[in-house]
């Protein structure tokens, strides 16, 4: 029966409807006021859980722990071996847990099944690797021009506290992404998950105290972004905020961030282009296409949101991709076959039904989907169908905004024409698609786009050791690859006298 879980699948303990408490120097704890938010699933409207709200006052007490933690505690006097221990614990862990983290995530925010639990790899993977690093953080000797002798080289220190910030759209993945890297670096965390998904976040908390990560290292505090968020990215003791979300939230906590001039990296919205060549493999680069823009329900930072297709494929190409669309599964994502979930939220929902009516206003012509669905298995949850939009010029807000949901606008191009200009014809940098074989030619877009990350033949794979992030409005930083580190480390210049 859908909605129910698939029999190799055993459903979460921490799913109870229980209370969850926040993670704060080692304790789960209320918050301080004693408020509480409801916490559903997208997908059928049941409550899953009730979770402590933390305020101001919660995140005080928890920016003071990891502070403590950071200046006194044992964390930044431990050998990197023993920080690369519980790292490597709390791999295991999460490698042994993974399928009910997966399942919490399904849960909590309605991706499939298929989708959060193909994470393992990656999860566990980050986790290796950051662990690693963690015996591998080196400085310089440098040579210097003064007259005289003098040794000069560099360390590199953590920076301290970090706030950590997330977004809800993969969050056991956006949790080892921060925590993994702040840590191996050497920071103390205080870690904010979105309200829309806080479950595998706290649970991921414990399960670092298990491993022996010592009390204050990482705390966890849920509750509202423009409140606990807010206050995180504001405070005074915090010395780097780490985000994921959208461009008009990175704004604000930039905003915040000036007070004590912060470090700040952030990860923020895209409008990506996909660009397909007639001479591309076609029936790879439909597949390609449609699951760059509908994968995870659209609900993805990098979605490949703006098709250009070279105009003698257009109709044929734009066919295709409609019928792959149109071959999804879209339900509940416990169910095995499911491959496209509910949206997160019912505020997710309205903006992005609110798009398909500004699509048509702008006289956008709907090639498929457009529609909420609300039949049988659909009625109770927050789903729309996979949808194209073609007859979209390059000045529609259905072309220049981030939709965040499974919304691809199609538009022809022709050869000789200026496509990096209109590729490029975007505030947001983060991710780019090309599709063609020839080898020249891929090389030639994948330079000119002007993005973070550029996928030939492929889209949106993600590995921990290859860095990600953004151009323009979709951010500064990277997360991945070794550079991640750097974002986490102070360099300190020594000058040393040796005469
Ligand atoms: P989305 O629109 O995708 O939910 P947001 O940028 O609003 O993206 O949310 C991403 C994360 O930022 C969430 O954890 C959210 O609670 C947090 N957040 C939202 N507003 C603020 C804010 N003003 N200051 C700090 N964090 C915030």
């Amino acid at each position: 029966m859908s909605g129910e879980p698939t029999p190799s699948v055993t459903y979460p303990a921490y799913a109870d409807g229980g209370l969850k408490r926040l993670l704060i120097d080692g304790h789960l704890v209320d918050s301080r006021s004693g408020a509480t938010f409801e916490c559903l699933n997208p997908a059928t409207g049941e409550t899953l859980a009730w979770i402590c709200e933390g305020d101001a006052e919660d995140i005080d007490l928890a920016v003071r722990a990891a502070r403590h933690a950071f200046d006194d505690g044992p964390w930044s006097k431990m050998k990197p071996y023993d920080r690369q221990i519980i790292l490597s614990r709390f791999a295991d862990l999460v490698d042994a847990r993974h399928d009910e983290i997966a399942c919490l995530d399904t849960l909590d925010m309605g991706m499939p099944l298929v989708r959060t639990m193909g994470n393992r790899r990656r999860a566990v993977g980050m986790l290796r690797f950051y662990a690693g690093l963690t015996t591998a953080l080196l400085g310089d000797t440098i040579d210097n021009s003064i007259p005289g002798e003098y040794l000069t080289y560099s360390l590199k220190e953590p920076v301290g506290v970090v706030g950590a910030i997330i977004p809800w759209n993969n969050p056991h993945i956006a949790f080892i992404w921060k925590v993994g890297a702040a840590l191996a670096a050497g920071c103390t965390v205080v870690l904010k998950p979105a309200e829309e998904a806080s479950l595998s976040a706290l649970l991921l908390g414990e399960m670092l105290l298990e491993a022996g990560l010592p009390a204050g290292v990482l705390n966890v505090v849920a509750g509202r972004g423009e409140v606990a968020g807010a206050a995180l990215a504001a405070h005074a003791d915090v010395d780097k905020i780490a985000f994921t979300g959208s461009t008009a939230t990175g704004q604000e906590i930039l905003r915040s961030s000036a007070g004590n001039l912060k470090r700040v990296t952030l990860e923020l919205g895209g409008k990506s282009p996909n660009i397909v060549f007639a001479d591309a493999d076609l029936e790879r680069a439909a597949e390609g296409a449609a699951m760059a823009a509908f994968g995870n329900s659209g609900q993805v930072c990098s979605a490949g949101t703006r098709l250009f297709v070279e105009r003698p494929i257009f109709d044929e190409f734009v066919d295709r991709v409609a019928k792959v669309a149109e071959g999804l599964k879209v339900g509940n994502g416990l169910d095995r076959s499911t491959q496209l979930g509910p949206l997160v939220s019912s505020a997710q929902l309205e903006r992005v039904t609110g798009y398909f009516e500004v699509a048509r206003g702008e006289g956008a012509a709907l090639r498929t989907g457009g529609v909420r669905l609300t039949d049988g298995e659909h009625s109770k949850g927050y789903f729309v169908a996979p949808t194209i939009f073609t007859e979209v010029e390059d000045e529609m807000r259905i072309a220049s905004e981030e939709v965040f949901g499974p919304v691809v606008s199609a538009f022809s191009f022709d050869e000789g024409e200026d496509l990096v200009r209109r590729a490029n014809a975007t505030t947001f940098g983060l991710g780019g698609g090309v599709w063609t074989r020839d080898v020249s030619k891929a090389h030639r877009y994948a330079r000119a786009i002007r993005a973070g990350t550029v996928w030939v033949n492929c889209y949106n794979l993600m590995d921990p050791a290859v860095p990600f992030g953004g151009y323009k409005m979709s951010g500064y930083g990277r997360e991945g690859g070794v550079h991640q580190l750097d974002e986490f480390l102070n360099v300190k210049a020594v000058w040393l006298r040796t005469d």
